[in-house]
């Protein structure tokens, strides 16, 4: 198994978030609620641009 691991994006509106590259929920945007990153079977799908890995 893939070590979990944090990442580091950033929304359109220019909002940073981390998120959990293993998100069993979809995660929003605390500034404009859009979809940050998705549950897709295990690693999410971050639709966001990450920003950087937190490791
Ligand atoms: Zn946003």
């Amino acid at each position: 198994m893939p070590h979990s691991r944090f990442l580091k994006v950033a929304c359109e509106c220019g909002n940073e978030s981390v998120v959990f590259d293993r998100a069993s929920k979809p995660v929003r945007c605390a500034a404009c609620n859009a979809v940050l990153a998705e549950p897709a079977g295990g690693r999410a799908h971050v639709k966001a641009k990450v920003v950087k890995s937190l490791g």
